[in-house]
């Protein structure tokens, strides 16, 4: 069966260079893994910087001055991303969202927006291309990204009071920023525009109305999510969840709701909208409620490793195939056998109250952290 193999070492989490099957088979569009999901939303990190920290992904106490972020020599470059892109969606995905830490501080960003904005699925349709942001520099670049193809775009905001803002990036950064970072989106066109709030229990839950009451009867889609156990540094505690349910009792007991359809297998939100007509909201329950039974996606962190979950312990070193040499082919049939043998559903295992799989308890191999492979 095996038939080249690249070794690389990797210092950060544990990978494994994926194996390159002796019968080489191209891409047909319809990859299954061992639970027949399909592969189709691949999330890119581009970077595993950030200018915030904010305490569920990247405290302070951690990512502190003397932490050892990855050297520009380890990123994957835009044509590394781009083929690797490429590759992907002729296995069948057709969303693609950029990710990070904080993408908007990659230098060029654009430069790659305006690559895989050019890539066409076997179907012969344009990728859904979007971008996960804190908006901290959007008011500057959302034109420039619009301009180069991205169609849509996320924000993060967690509150509308700018204390509790402040104290929640824990960077200083005023509210009132990403709120001109939203508006030059929809200047620019990006749209839909959705906006994901994490809400922690006892932190940020009394915004909950305020941000519901601010977003209604515009264009904004919001989106509550649940805080969740991603990572290893971020002292996760399941009295700090509130779960969905509670969140949308609280706001239909203020704006009554009623439940949509999803549009989409594998989406991650169950969406709302107001019985009045002010628009939709959607709440994310990745505690509560596990979706992994769809779970269509994919993540490439930063320096070109695949992880086929958000709560994995190692992935699969793809900048060693494409560092090493190897040709599209091989590359793609590697990624094929990798989604082919994925079992994960890490959620629905804890929900089942077996999370020793992934060392939740802290005795396995360390979990990856958000930032690295992006949300
Ligand atoms: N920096 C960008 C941002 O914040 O939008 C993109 C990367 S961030 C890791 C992607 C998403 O993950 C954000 O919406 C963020 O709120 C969410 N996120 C990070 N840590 C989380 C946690 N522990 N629980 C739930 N969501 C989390
Ligand atoms: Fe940065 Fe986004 Fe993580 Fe906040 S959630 S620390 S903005 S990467
Ligand atoms: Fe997908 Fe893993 Fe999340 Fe389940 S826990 S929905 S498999 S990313």
């Amino acid at each position: 069966m095996v038939e080249k193999v690249i070794p690389l070492a990797d210092h950060r989490y544990a990978s494994a260079v994926p194996i390159i099957p002796a019968d080489l088979t191209a891409p047909i569009g319809s990859l299954r893994d061992q639970l027949a999901r399909p592969l189709r939303d691949l999330r890119i990190s581009v970077t595993d910087r950030c200018n915030f920290r904010c305490s569920y992904c990247m405290p302070k106490a951690v990512f502190d001055p003397r932490y050892d972020f990855l050297p520009h020599s380890s990123l994957l470059s835009f044509e590394e991303i781009t083929r690797l892109a490429r590759l992907f969606v002729a296995h069948g995905v057709h969303k693609i969202r950029l990710t990070g830490g904080e993408p908007l501080l990659r230098k060029g960003l654009d430069q790659l927006v305006h690559r895989l904005s050019e890539l066409r699925t076997p179907e012969g349709q344009a990728v859904d291309l979007t971008l996960t942001t804190n908006a901290s520099l959007l008011a500057k670049k959302a034109q420039a990204l619009r301009d180069a193809g991205l169609q849509r775009i996320t924000i993060s905001l967690d509150a509308l009071d700018d204390a509790v803002f402040r104290r929640m990036n824990d960077m200083d950064f005023p509210v009132a920023e990403v709120l001109k970072g939203i508006e030059a989106a929809e200047r620019a066109g990006l749209g839909p525009i959705k906006v994901n709030m994490v809400v922690k229990r006892g932190t940020n839950d009394h915004e909950i109305l305020p941000m519901a009451a601010h977003f209604r009867r515009t264009k904004v889609v919001l989106r509550f999510i649940e805080y969740m156990d991603v990572g290893a540094t971020n002292g996760w505690r399941m009295d700090e969840v509130l779960p969905s349910a509670e969140m949308i009792a609280r706001i239909n007991a203020a704006y009554p709701l009623e439940a949509l359809q999803a549009n989409d297998s594998g989406e991650t939100a169950q969406r709302w909208r107001y019985r009045d007509g002010a628009g939709e909201i959607g709440v994310i329950s990745s505690v509560t409620q596990a979706f992994c039974r769809d779970c269509n996606r994919a993540r490439l962190s930063t320096e070109g490793k695949l992880f086929l979950c958000l709560f994995a312990t190692h992935g699969h070193d793809l900048r060693a195939l494409l560092r090493g040499g190897a040709g599209d082919l091989e590359i793609a049939s590697a990624i094929g056998l990798v989604w082919q043998q994925r079992g994960d559903r890490y959620s629905e295992l804890r929900a089942a109250g077996n999370d020793t799989a992934t060392g939740a308890d802290g005795s396995g191999p360390r979990r990856v952290e958000m930032h690295y492979i992006g949300g």
